[in-house]
């Protein structure tokens, strides 16, 4: 009866957060070591304009070879590794590795195309971000306009006058800004006006339903056109349909990514990916 049913609720409520909580210690320990032990690796998924074919940047997403768990993806680990302040030793990996990998692509008689690197709230507000990006473009010299550092609307929109200034470093230093997941993070008109800023991405779960729900295609066309106005290159995230691309053309958006064009994949592939893009 009623007793006993709330007793097992609660005992299967206590048994979640306990698996919860071993969880994430377990994580935490994991990110320990990982870093020392090499577990981190990066994939890399092609932006494409959709006109030419051609790849325009490669975002590059972060993985981690977990010892006992195989390959976790950054929802797996990001926020445990937020909250517990790793997340900025990952972040100089991430973004060393990522330096040096755009720079070893060119190195190889690649085309040269800007790499885009995610940064998260945390990083974004850390006192060492715009010394550690100025030292990691002159260790692995690579020019700032090769790099795009991505940043979710939610983060610009938290401390607006600490945002401006620490925006306005990085567009001294020459490396473009993207705004990522957007349309997700309540900035204002205004706001987005003053952000030195290059690009806006279209978070992708607009794109997902923009087909069949009017709301998100409104959203979407709605988007396009404030950036095309503002002079903002837009770019749409998680194109997976013909469909998809024939709209997001026809609303005049230049270029996107997606698993219609290619999945993130390692740089060994994204190279062969790269060496064998040509113009349509
Ligand atoms: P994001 O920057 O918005 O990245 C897009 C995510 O969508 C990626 O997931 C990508 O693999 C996935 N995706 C790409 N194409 C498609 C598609 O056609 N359909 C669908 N459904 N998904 C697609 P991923 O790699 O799991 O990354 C998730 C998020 O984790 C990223 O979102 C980014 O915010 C964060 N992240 C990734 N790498 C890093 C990193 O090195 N540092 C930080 N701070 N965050 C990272
Ligand atoms: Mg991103
Ligand atoms: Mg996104
Ligand atoms: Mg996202």
């Amino acid at each position: 009866h009623a007793k006993e049913q709330g007793r097992n609720n609660y005992q299967f409520f206590k048994q979640e957060m306990n698996d919860k909580v071993v969880e994430r210690l377990s994580v935490e320990n994991g990110l320990r070591q990982a870093l020392a032990r090499q577990e981190f690796i990066l994939h890399f998924q092609p932006k494409i304009h959709f006109k030419t074919g051609l790849i325009t940047g490669a975002e590059a997403l972060i993985r981690w070879q977990h010892p006992d768990r195989g390959l976790l993806h950054p929802q797996q680990f990001i926020k445990i590794a937020e909250d517990s302040g790793f997340i900025i030793p990952i972040g100089q990996w991430m973004l060393k590795t990522a330096c040096q990998q755009a720079k070893d692509w060119q190195h190889e008689g690649l085309r040269p195309i800007p790499v885009s690197v995610n940064i998260s709230a945390v990083e974004f507000r850390h006192d060492g971000l715009v010394n550690n990006i100025r030292n990691t473009l002159a260790e692995t010299e690579i020019e700032a306009k090769y790099l795009e550092i991505e940043l979710t609307e939610s983060t610009l929109v938290q401390d607006a006058k600490s945002t401006m200034i620490t925006l306005h470093a990085l567009k001294a230093i020459g490396v473009k800004i993207a705004i990522d997941d957007f349309g997700t993070g309540y900035s204002s008109l205004s706001n987005l006006r003053q952000f030195p800023i290059d690009t806006l991405k279209i978070d992708q779960s607009f794109v997902r339903d923009m087909i069949n729900d009017d709301d998100d295609a409104l959203i979407v066309s709605a988007i396009i056109g404030l950036g095309n106005n503002l002079n903002f290159k837009v770019s749409a995230e998680g194109v997976e349909t013909q469909k998809q691309l024939a709209f997001l053309q026809a609303e005049r958006c230049e270029e996107g990514q997606g698993y219609y064009f290619n999945p993130p994949v390692d740089a060994v592939a994204f190279a062969t990916l790269l060496g064998t893009n040509h113009a349509a």
